[in-house]
């Protein structure tokens, strides 16, 4: 069979390797989509800070299950699934206090473990989640990121009935501020300073879009939300300007959540965080139950997702993906690559 390993930044050599031989309690799935996402796109680049060569790309993946070790129970050969990415230890302290997502030695598939690249790929099957027949594979392959919007917004407390500002609106940001409003949240305003990405987030059904380079973000936070303004906030860029316009437009006691992965040190102004009572939360990935939540979102039709996968790619073609991504100058959301 077939995988995809990226020797060294760029360069993906596709090698014949033997079938994986399972152990008692693994799944295996023959992968079906992999969706590419900005982590990915610094791998391709060299930039990703904790990731090195050659390394199996792939973490967002659905797919068939193509063959069971004699103890799994939960899943039958032919089931649609995903899994999540995750290698822990089992034995560090957040793995011993249910917080193993942030385990201290963890390892993504794809960056600092192999990933999905491949026609089949064996993992432990209590990572593996069935996904009801409706759901597409390419609707699959999208839960790992929904779920890393919904542990995000679980991060911020109880969501219904709040106003709710989003800044960034590629994927993580569409799908955050989408969430939110799943949750019920009273009112979504989401901002980036690409239009073709507000413009998908109002055609996903966010309420509210705001460029912040085409007008003031105070004035138009009042406007859209009300006098109250956001009671939580989710930077979901990474970046100075964003984590400034979270902090500068938190009313008192407001929630700003860190989702957004920071490349530089950003400043931020920790005395309105103390004379605002602010509360400065991170996020990190997700665990299993954040997956089982956005299995029922997708599978309940609450989410709109058709229009944020604006590319497929073949398998055999697997750097094209990135040259779709170059290519499309911004004008990209998510790319799939599919593999029949
Ligand atoms: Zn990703
Ligand atoms: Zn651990």
């Amino acid at each position: 069979m077939i995988q995809a390993v990226m020797t060294s930044p760029g360069v993906i050599e596709y090698r014949d390797i033997p079938r994986p031989l399972l152990s008692e309690n693994e799944v295996l799935i023959e992968i079906k989509r992999i969706g590419i996402c900005g982590s990915d796109i610094h791998v391709f680049h060299g930039l990703h800070p904790y990731t090195s060569y050659p390394i199996v790309q792939g973490h967002e993946v659905s797919g068939i299950v193509a063959d069971l070790g004699p103890e799994v129970e939960h899943v039958a050969v032919g089931d649609k699934v995903t899994f999540t990415p995750q290698v822990t230890c089992g034995q560090c302290y957040p793995c011993l206090h249910g917080m193993y997502h942030i385990c201290e030695s963890l390892k993504v598939m794809g960056f600092q473990a192999n990933g999905a690249a491949q026609e089949l790929f064996a993992v432990d099957a209590d990572t593996v989640l069935r996904i009801p027949d409706h759901i597409s594979l390419d609707h699959a392959a999208m839960i790992e990121p929904i779920s890393v919007a919904v542990h995000a917004l679980s991060r911020g407390g109880d969501v219904e009935g709040k106003n709710v500002l989003v800044l960034g609106a590629g994927t993580i940001g569409n799908l955050v501020a989408q969430v939110a409003k799943a949750l019920e949240a009273r009112a979504v305003l989401i901002t980036d300073i690409r239009e073709y990405r507000l413009a998908k987030a109002l055609q996903c059904g966010i309420d509210y879009a705001v460029n912040p380079t085409g007008q003031d973000l105070a004035t138009a936070i009042r406007r859209d939300l009300g006098p109250d303004r956001a009671d939580l906030i989710l930077e979901c860029v990474g970046a100075q300007a964003t984590i400034d316009d979270a902090v500068a437009n938190a009313r008192k006691g407001t929630t700003v959540v860190v989702v957004g992965v920071f490349g530089q040190k950003p400043r931020v102004d920790l005395g309105l965080v103390q004379d605002r009572e602010l509360s400065l939360v991170g996020t990190l990935m997700y665990q299993k139950r954040d997956y089982e939540r956005a299995i029922e979102l997708v599978a309940g039709g609450q989410l709109c997702l058709e229009p944020m996968i604006t590319h497929h790619v073949r398998f055999t073609e697997y750097l094209s993906a990135y040259q779709t991504i170059e290519e499309a100058n911004g004008k990209s959301m998510k790319v799939m690559v599919v593999l029949d």
